[in-house]
């Protein structure tokens, strides 16, 4: 039984440092529910004071604490007991599913699993990968020396709140840092119970510290502050590029950034069997109601087989049912608050006035009360220049662009500010490599759409959606700076 009463759930409303919570410090912000829009809970804003005392006791605890220090094993071990308490703590589950978008079924069947996972894969690589020796003179030794950065800014969206923090603190920990984590504001909870399962599982207190809060005020501070030596970022791309320049202007901190995306699902004629690409293609754009950065919202489909696959998506999308997100039996997400649901009927609106046709969807669903449950919808669209298509709405609509020759659907499945995922869908092999090879994305999925638990393989985007990777080996290697080091003997 997962249901629970979301009455019945105490949230942990304030800050988490040094193993202890802050409860009631700042000044105190409303979050609500997106199931049913009312009042969740509060949390309470750190300023900069609260920002730069979570940030000094990062940096004297992992100094102290030997956390930086100890055998890269023992930080394995801690990490692979954090992961376990994560894979089975209910409370943590709830507090999830209660704040944020995605169903309880969901949470516990991939988000936990997903979460615990990637913690355990960066837990593998603390004493796996290593610095370099390298070819100098006779009578010398090169070698390129790793080591932490001392503290890391993490500063994640609400989209994915647990997974978001397990991609940006597993490889960090690992690495032998301490990390002070602003989770949304829009989704504060949860990430307070994660870091408390940390400390049961051993690591040192102050080592991972979360401060709740808005981006001016307190994720602004948390980037400036002149002991946070390097920043993770992921959201969107206009607060990535404020970040990028207000890393460079105190202290030039090298920043990751995860940014958004406007993604192609490049269908040929050959893709095979209909309803199985359909599936691909659903999933793609409505998991998470669409509020994923990976989302695929651009199907751009060969003409001979545009009529059957777009009838098969109508027919899908009409299968979908709202339901609140403390419900086993909800499985469609809801629009995280009612600004992100304006925005979607914003962008969908504009897109109509120019010259696009709602082919399914199009609006909010009925009896919903105060939940943001939008409609899985399908725009057909002519012109590239079309706002659907060239804007991220971040909820659960797919435009749809009709090409020919196969030179024509890579020009359109090529994005002038984003470059994140594309998912290309062909049986022919040379096909699919030259789509692979022709369209600028960080990520190219081929005859699948969406991540797989192989964290070993890393996301990032190229251009407006980002610089630099979360998992992988990639990941880790960036929460450590390396030093030159030249002997002669
Ligand atoms: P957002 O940019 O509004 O906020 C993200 C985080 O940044 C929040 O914690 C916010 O408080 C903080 N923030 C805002 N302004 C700040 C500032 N000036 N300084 C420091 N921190 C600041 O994004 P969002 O609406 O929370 O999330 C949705 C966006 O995230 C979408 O664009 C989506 O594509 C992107 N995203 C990208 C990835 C990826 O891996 N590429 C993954 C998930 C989400």
């Amino acid at each position: 039984m997962l249901s629970f009463d979301p009455e019945k759930i105490a949230l942990p409303a304030g800050h988490y440092i040094n193993g202890q919570h802050q409860a009631g410090e700042g000044t105190a912000l409303q979050v609500n529910r997106p199931s049913d829009g009312l009042p969740a809970g509060q949390l309470f804003e750190a300023d900069a004071q609260k920002v730069d005392e979570a940030v000094s006791i990062a940096d004297r605890s992992v100094r102290e604490s030997g956390w930086a220090s100890c055998p890269p094993r023992q930080r394995g071990a801690v990490l692979r007991r954090w992961a376990d308490l994560i894979a089975n703590d209910t409370q943590l589950a709830q507090l999830e599913s209660l704040g944020s978008t995605r169903p309880i079924s969901d949470v516990v069947n991939h988000e936990i699993p997903f979460t615990a996972e990637a913690i355990r894969f960066y837990a593998e690589c603390a004493d796996k990968y290593s610095g370099d020796v390298l070819p100098t003179r006779d009578a010398s030794l090169g070698m390129l020396v790793p080591e932490p950065y001392g503290v890391i800014g993490a500063i994640t969206p609400w989209n994915f709140p647990l997974s978001m923090a397990s991609w940006k603190c597993g490889p960090a920990l690992a690495a032998g840092n301490a990390v002070v984590l602003k989770p949304s504001e829009l989704t504060p909870f949860s990430t307070v119970r994660m870091a408390e399962l940390a400390i049961q599982a051993g690591l040192p207190a102050g080592v991972l510290n979360i401060v709740q809060g808005g981006g001016a005020v307190t994720g602004s501070a948390l980037v400036a502050h002149p002991l946070v030596r390097k920043v993770s970022f992921t959201g969107s791309t206009a607060t990535g590029a404020r970040i990028m320049s207000d890393a460079a202007f105190n202290g030039m901190k090298p920043v990751t950034l995860e940014l958004g995306g406007k993604s192609p699902q490049l269908v040929f004629d050959d893709a095979g069997d209909i309803e199985e690409v359909a599936g691909r293609i659903l999933r793609g754009f409505t998991a998470n109601g669409g509020q994923a950065c990976v989302a695929g919202t651009r199907l751009i489909v060969q003409r001979g087989i545009a009529d059957a696959l777009i009838a098969k998506l109508i027919e899908l999308c009409q299968c979908f049912r709202p339901g609140v997100t403390w419900d086993e039996n909800s499985r469609y997400a809801p629009m995280i608050d009612a600004r992100q649901a304006a925005k979607v009927a914003s962008v969908v609106s504009s897109a109509r006035q120019q010259g696009a046709e709602v082919l399914v969807g199009g609006e909010r669903f009925a009896d919903t009360g105060e939940g943001y449950f939008w409609q899985p919808t399908l725009l057909s669209v002519v012109s590239n220049d079309n706002p659907a298509v060239q804007e991220e709405i971040f909820g659960p609509v797919l435009t749809v662009q009709i090409f020919d020759d196969e030179a024509e659907g890579l020009a359109l499945a090529s994005h002038a500010t984003y470059g994140l995922c594309a998912g290309v869908h062909t049986k022919n092999l040379d096909r699919a490599l030259r789509a692979m090879r022709g369209i600028a994305a960080g990520t190219v999925w081929i005859n699948r759409y969406g991540r797989s638990g192989d964290f070993i393989i890393p996301t990032g985007g190229f251009h407006g959606s980002g610089i630099g990777k979360d998992l992988g080996r990639q990941a880790f290697e960036a929460c450590q700076r390396y030093k030159s080091v030249l002997i002669d003997f």
